[in-house]
């Protein structure tokens, strides 16, 4: 595309979460005239706001993996452990099991964690790119992340240490003595760990948001706080985002709803089996002194960060849709779980929900529509979202710019579900 084209050219992307606004920086930075679209102020309620902070470019191996299937039921039935189910919202999720079942051979397992692996390759270099523009004093640390087990969990550990091995990806076996010295505050019930020595952890996640959307109007980006009903097309295919209050014409339109896509994609006339796993958390104000990094504590498959509110503890897949009510047990469920690890935790505050965009076989989807040109979507990017955001935005604002990659995107195409 030359510049000529490209300064006049407007995107409007509907959806200020992470994955709408590393869009938005960077076609800005391409010479495109941009507007978010977003029902909500940027980091409100969505994911982008909530989520534990890591940016884990270690975290290739997906959910969809063959030794899962035989762990789910009694997942299910642990009172401590991460799964849960809305009963009432089975029957609607029943299509995506069957193509997440589909998706854990051995096969498609390494095809996930190859296309996941590319990715997450570059996402801190892609950050790296946009946090030289905003100050992230005190906002982002470097010290890895700790995942910690007891020997009741070691045989799906070393799955996962293998094929991170055969990616390449820098892990550290921790015994317990190296565990405690890391982090001396956890009571010692751990048998074994690794430390990802290359992922870091924000603070923040809402502040670290804010700050790239101030970025953008400062670049001279636009912002419309409205919700978006549908999207249509001139006879010249351009897309026309039509919201509660007004209708906008653009030269393209990107969906960038996370796990909200999907009312719009139906509309579309594709269907692409995006669902959420529901997830929770909730903060220990005060506390943030007893960890240096986050922790995961995989038998029970949550996690604890240190940030700005407190200790943030996050977990919980939950498979309800986006209409359930916030669940208390889920919330107990958490509390419970932190306070196993440190018993000195007391009163918790800001019980928050939210929902992980994913898709059955966890690769996101980014790329064209399937039926119109000039709409692209970035979406569905699942545990991983938070971690995706600048990768994500260079890539689909690279394939608007209609510019060349080594990177093979076919595997992220939403034509894969065709
Ligand atoms: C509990 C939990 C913990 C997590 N921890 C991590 C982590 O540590 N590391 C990591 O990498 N990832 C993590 N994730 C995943 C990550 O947070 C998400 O994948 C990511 O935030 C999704 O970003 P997004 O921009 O696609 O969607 P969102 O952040 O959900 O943003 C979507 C936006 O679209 C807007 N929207 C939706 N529909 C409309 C409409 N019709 N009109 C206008 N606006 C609309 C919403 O208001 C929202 O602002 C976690 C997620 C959860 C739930």
């Amino acid at each position: 595309m030359s510049e000529d084209v490209q300064l006049k050219s407007s995107v409007g992307i509907v959806g200020a979460g992470i994955q709408g606004i590393c869009i938005a920086l960077f076609l800005i930075k391409k010479g495109f005239k941009v507007t978010l679209i977003d029902r909500d102020d940027p980091g409100k309620h969505s994911a982008s706001y909530g989520n534990a902070g890591h940016f884990s470019p270690y975290a290739s191996v997906p959910i969809n993996r063959p030794d899962i299937l035989v762990d789910i039921p009694s997942m299910l039935l642990s009172s401590t452990g991460p799964l849960s189910l809305k009963w009432n919202y089975v029957p609607k999720m029943i299509p995506w099991f069957f193509k997440f079942i589909k998706k854990c051979s051995k096969k498609n397992m390494m095809h996930t964690a190859k296309y996941m692996h590319q990715i997450l390759n570059l996402a801190i270099s892609s950050y790296d790119e946009l946090f030289q523009e905003i100050d992230i004093s005190g906002l982002v640390e470097s010290k890895g992340i700790i995942y910690f087990w007891t020997n009741k969990d070691l045989k799906s550990r070393e799955l996962e240490i293998n094929i991170r091995n055969q990616l390449g990806i820098k892990q550290q076996l921790l015994t317990p003595h190296d565990i405690h010295d890391l982090e001396p505050h956890i009571k010692k019930i751990y048998h074994g760990g690794v430390l990802y020595v290359n992922a870091k952890h924000t603070r923040n996640p809402k502040k670290i948001l804010l700050k790239l959307f101030d970025l953008f109007l400062k670049k001279g980006g636009h912002f419309e706080r409205q919700n978006v009903q549908s999207i249509s097309f001139t006879f010249d295919s351009k897309p026309i985002i039509k919201t509660d209050l007004n209708s906008y014409t653009f030269d393209k339109a990107v969906i960038a709803c996370g796990a909200f896509s999907k009312k719009l994609t139906e509309l579309m006339n594709e269907k692409i089996p995006l669902d959420t796993e529901r997830g929770y958390h909730v903060h220990f104000k005060g506390y943030d002194h007893l960890l240096s990094r986050p922790v995961i504590f995989l038998n029970r498959g949550f996690g604890i960060t240190p940030m700005e509110q407190g200790l943030r503890v996050v977990g919980t897949v939950e498979f309800g849709g986006l209409n359930n009510p916030l669940s208390k047990k889920r919330i107990l469920n958490l509390v419970n779980n932190a306070k196993y690890l440190f018993p000195e935790l007391t009163e918790h505050h800001d019980e928050w929900l939210g929902f992980r965009p994913s898709l059955p076989d966890f690769l996101p989807v980014m790329g064209p529509s399937k039926n119109y040109k000039n709409l692209f979507y970035s979406f569905g990017h699942h545990h991983l979202g938070w971690t995706l955001g600048a990768i994500s935005g260079k890539i689909v604002a690279g394939m608007i710019a209609k510019e060349k990659t080594n990177l093979n995107l076919e595997p992220y195409s939403s034509l894969r579900f065709s």
